[in-house]
């Protein structure tokens, strides 16, 4: 098996607040995987780790293979990066934005040139490629974001809570855009709270509760797991596995102040 993205024992708090304990997750190349668990599990943190904007107390993680700390720059080119708020130069036009996005992947200029051409059309933003950032709305403001994330036509493009704010056709054609990527073996993996959305779109899913991965795989895996029944959604499966979580949790916790 081949992964992408493997991490194995992370840790990471933030001035005491322990954010992952332990956490150990295996994407596979040529998925989408979604990352999915409630408000504060860890997820933000765990994709800022993996493309190199936080840096991990303990563990270990690799793309392709690499430990990302050992070789910290190269990786970087396999990957593009979609933050959950979108913060972009509101001084650029959107075509210029894109230009140093590419040059800083380093793309050649008429590849860049090509590939705005392609990317701009896919994400009607055509009429706006020489307007300022600062004159697009929250939606095409994502869109540009995906867009740059997209300009070296990366292997593994790890989005966080993509669907926020952008319509309804631009949801349609990311998930369209998604799959069209894994059939040329590529990878996405996104974080979602759109448990219906993942549940149509991912091959396979890990559930993360306070910084620790409760269960992962693909719907049927995650079923059986739950002991949710066979018409169970996901929805219903997440909600099951979290609440025992939560039990362990009170628990464990219970058991190390002796209380139990
Ligand atoms: P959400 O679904 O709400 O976006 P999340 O699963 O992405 O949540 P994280 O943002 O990774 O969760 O947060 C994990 C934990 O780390 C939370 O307890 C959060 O309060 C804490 N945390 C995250 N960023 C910081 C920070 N910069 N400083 C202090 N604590 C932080």
């Amino acid at each position: 098996m081949t992964f992408i993205v493997e991490l194995i024992d992370v840790w990471k708090s933030y001035n005491g607040i322990q954010a992952l304990r332990g956490l150990n997750l295996e994407v596979r190349k040529g998925e989408i995987f979604g990352l999915i668990g409630p408000n504060g599990a860890g997820k933000t943190t765990t994709l800022k780790i993996i493309v190199g904007l936080l840096k991990m107390d303990r563990g270990l993680v690799k793309v392709n293979g690499v430990d990302i700390y050992e070789k910290p720059y190269e990786y970087k080119k396999l990957i593009g990066y979609v933050p959950e708020s979108v913060s972009l130069p509101d001084y650029l036009t959107v075509e210029e934005f894109l230009i140093y996005s590419g040059k800083i992947r380093g793309v050649s200029t008429k590849h860049i040139r090509e590939r705005i051409d392609h990317l701009t059309n896919l994400f009607e933003l055509e009429d706006k490629r020489r307007s300022l950032i600062v004159s697009l709305s929250k939606g095409m403001r994502q869109k540009v974001a995906i867009a740059s994330a997209l300009i070296h036509d990366p292997d593994l493009l790890i989005l966080d809570e993509p669907f926020i704010g952008i319509d309804p056709m631009g949801q349609h054609l990311l998930k369209e855009l998604f799959s069209e990527r894994v059939k040329d073996g590529k990878t996405v993996f996104i974080s979602t709270h759109m448990l219906d959305t993942a549940e149509r779109l991912c091959d396979r899913v890990a559930i993360i509760y306070k910084g620790q991965n409760v269960a992962s795989g693909d719907l049927k895996i995650l079923k059986q797991l739950s002991r949710t029944g066979e018409n169970a959604t996901l929805e219903e499966v997440f909600l099951k596995l979290i609440e025992e979580a939560e039990v362990k949790s009170t628990r464990d916790e219970m058991l190390k102040r002796g209380r139990l």
